[in-house]
């Protein structure tokens, strides 16, 4: 008999099989005041995952890590403003097709805080209304210095219709929470039929055709759409 493929699970690439396709690809951003700690956060998140890769320096624009979530493969692609938001210069086309967000500002610094509803706005505006997003109190485990109450971000956040979660890119504690507990909600909501992955620029792509009948047929008639205006 040969050998049963089906159990060899990430050993398969060893033996020089291709892993099977995720079933979805989220594109994710990472966005918030410069200084807040969003690069050690993506590299903290990657990292965990990726040790022996020595290529990673703080700083990168980019990075993919397949997260498993319900049961699903999800492959988030998530970007980083590698230093553009020092310049107030982030881009349209960072934005553009996010479907999942952290949303980050440093408990130490009242001054990020007070930005989070700038970038609220560009995210809602530039990448889609629709885009989920996760509020990220960072630098947690600088409990001496801080300036933002865990009562008034929740309220922020709850005002908001964003989840929150405080975090430490130095200690670990709650980032890949933060990340699954996006993916988590897109899919819910892709399983809902809230979102539409074939929508142009919805962020979510297939990793197998196949799975295109996950989604649950859509009874109730689409709610007419809004005129963006541009
Ligand atoms: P970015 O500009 O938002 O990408 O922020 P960076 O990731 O470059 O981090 C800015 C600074 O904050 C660096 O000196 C990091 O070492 C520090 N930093 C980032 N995350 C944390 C954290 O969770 N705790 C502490 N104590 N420092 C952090
Ligand atoms: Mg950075």
């Amino acid at each position: 008999m040969g050998p049963k493929l089906g159990i060899l699970g990430p050993n398969m690439e060893i033996l020089g099989i291709p892993p099977p396709p995720p079933d979805f690809l989220f594109k994710f951003l990472v966005i918030g005041s410069a200084g807040t700690g969003k690069s050690c956060l993506l590299h903290h998140f990657i990292e965990s995952k990726f040790k022996q890769d020595s290529n990673h320096t703080i700083g990168v624009e980019f990075g993919s890590k397949v997260v498993n979530v319900g049961g699903k493969t999800v492959k988030l692609q998530i970007w980083d403003t590698a230093g553009q938001e020092r310049f107030r210069s982030v881009t349209r086309s960072y934005y553009r097709g996010a479907a999942g967000a952290l949303l980050v500002y440093d408990i130490t610094s009242r001054e990020t805080y007070n930005a989070l509803a700038q970038w609220l706005t560009d995210a809602r505006t530039l990448a889609s209304p629709n885009i989920v997003i996760i509020l990220c109190g960072n630098k947690k485990d600088l409990e001496g210095e801080r300036e933002v109450t865990f009562l008034e971000a929740s309220r922020f956040a709850q005002e908001n219709e964003l989840m929150f979660l405080e975090t430490s890119a130095l200690t670990g504690e709650n980032v890949e929470e933060a990340f699954l507990k996006c993916a988590r909600t897109i899919l819910n909501k892709i399983e809902s039929g809230e979102l539409d992955p074939e929508r142009m620029g919805s962020g979510i792509q297939y990793g197998d055709a196949s799975l295109r009948q996950l989604r649950q047929p859509r009874g109730a008639p689409a709610p007419a759409r809004q005129s963006c205006g541009c």
